[in-house]
């Protein structure tokens, strides 16, 4: 089984061809750095401009890549939504219409879902449901059980900001450059300021003369909802922590620019970490005794934020800690498969074919559209 899968959500048209086995026949995606990059952040109407302008070319050079036809193609996956309306409905059209003339299943996929089963695709066989999910990115960050394709349990939201728009503003404080495309926002940047930053105070000196105490940090921030009332929630909150990090950085950036901006970036990510991970402990408990459901098989973190290094290499401590303690594996998709591209589409394609969820050709976007929706498809109703 071959699937074509085509994605517009954003501000990248992609496009991708997958087989049933999760190899990648071909993979194409044009970013639009250019026309973003003097604005600082997305402006929809350029987007769609540039889907537009780009579309017929990127499904060409999927096509070509692959050496494949129309005629072998066995279902055209397209995300659906969420995302902005006029930017999906550029692809979306473009996959109806193949689809209808070649007689070909269409798929509708959820952008969420498709960043959640990628994983799927990357480490054939490993990942059995139920797993717990950690979607960290652009415009989500979401702690799900998931039971099965089109099975989901929010177990948590942010109820602010997500967590890489917290990424994307504080980079932007801290004058990082923002960049559109693949690997693109501001979080790769932040992210690479912080590996020049110092958490610590003075590393060395405490763990010679005093191995079991902690050092302490150099810029300390409070870890979000870690007061009393707050602590038992499965939710992310990223407002606060930002705003802690403006205060400062407008405290101290005129004065101090350099190894400051690097000192914050790392204090700040060290911080978002924190929280993610206190998150995805209490999750994996309330999943074996509030849910009542089988113990999760794994950890899978996706998204464009789970591309970060810093966040993967902390996750896996803490999945390895908790493995030898009967605890659970922990699966990221290479960082290029994070953030947005065509294979996550058609591999969800393949998911939701697989098990006969294939849709009719009058089906519209959806720009909002909750993951937990998605167990009463085919029944979908618009937002
Ligand atoms: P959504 O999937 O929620 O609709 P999106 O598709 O716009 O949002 P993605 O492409 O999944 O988002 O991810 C983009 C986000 O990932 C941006 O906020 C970007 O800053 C962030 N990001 C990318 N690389 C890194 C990194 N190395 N560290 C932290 N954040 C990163
Ligand atoms: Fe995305």
């Amino acid at each position: 089984t071959v699937v074509l899968g085509i994605e517009t959500s954003c501000d990248d048209t992609a496009a991708a061809i997958i087989d049933s086995h999760g190899r990648i026949l071909s993979e194409v995606a044009r970013g639009q750095a250019a026309s973003h990059e003097p604005k600082g952040g997305i402006v929809p109407v350029l987007a769609v401009a540039k889907h537009v302008e780009n579309m017929p070319y990127v499904v060409k050079e999927a096509l070509d890549q692959s050496g494949l036809t129309m005629a072998d193609i066995d279902a055209v996956a397209v995300t659906r939504g969420p995302g902005i309306s006029a930017c999906l409905s550029v692809g979306f059209n473009a996959a109806k219409t193949l689809a209808a003339v070649h007689n070909k299943p269409l798929i509708g996929a959820h952008h969420m879902e498709a960043h959640a089963l990628t994983a799927r695709l990357c480490f054939p066989d490993q990942i059995e449901f139920p797993f717990l999910s950690l979607l960290i990115s652009g415009g989500h960050t979401l702690l799900l059980a998931v039971h099965g394709v089109g099975q989901y349990t929010q177990l948590g939201t942010t109820r602010d900001d997500s967590i890489g728009d917290a990424f994307d503003k504080v980079a932007r404080a801290l004058q990082l450059p923002w960049k559109s495309g693949p690997g693109g926002g501001a979080g790769a940047a932040l992210e690479q300021a912080a590996q020049r930053g110092e958490l610590y105070e003075s590393p060395v000196a405490i763990s010679e003369e005093s191995p079991r105490s902690r050092p302490s940090l150099k810029i300390p921030l409070r870890v979000p909802m870690s007061v009393n009332h707050q602590v038992a929630s499965l939710d992310f909150s990223f407002s606060g922590l930002k705003a802690d990090v403006f205060r400062r950085i407008e405290a101290e950036l005129a004065s101090h620019y350099g190894q400051f901006v690097f000192d914050m970036a790392a204090a700040f990510q060290y911080t978002a970490t924190r929280h993610l991970l206190q998150k995805v402990k209490l999750g994996l408990r309330y999943c074996q005794t509030e849910l009542g459901m089988a113990q999760p098989r794994a950890l899978v973190c996706s998204g464009g934020v789970a591309s970060n290094t810093y966040i993967r290499g902390q996750l896996q401590d803490w999945a390895a800690a908790e493995k030898g303690g009967g605890g659970i594996p922990l699966f990221c998709p290479p960082p290029r498969l994070c953030t947005d591209n065509g294979v996550m589409v058609a591999w969800a394609g393949y998911e939701r074919l697989r098990a006969n969820m294939v849709d009719s050709y009058d089906i519209g976007v959806m720009p909002k559209w909750p993951l937990e929706d998605l167990k009463n498809w085919p029944n979908i109703k618009p937002y």
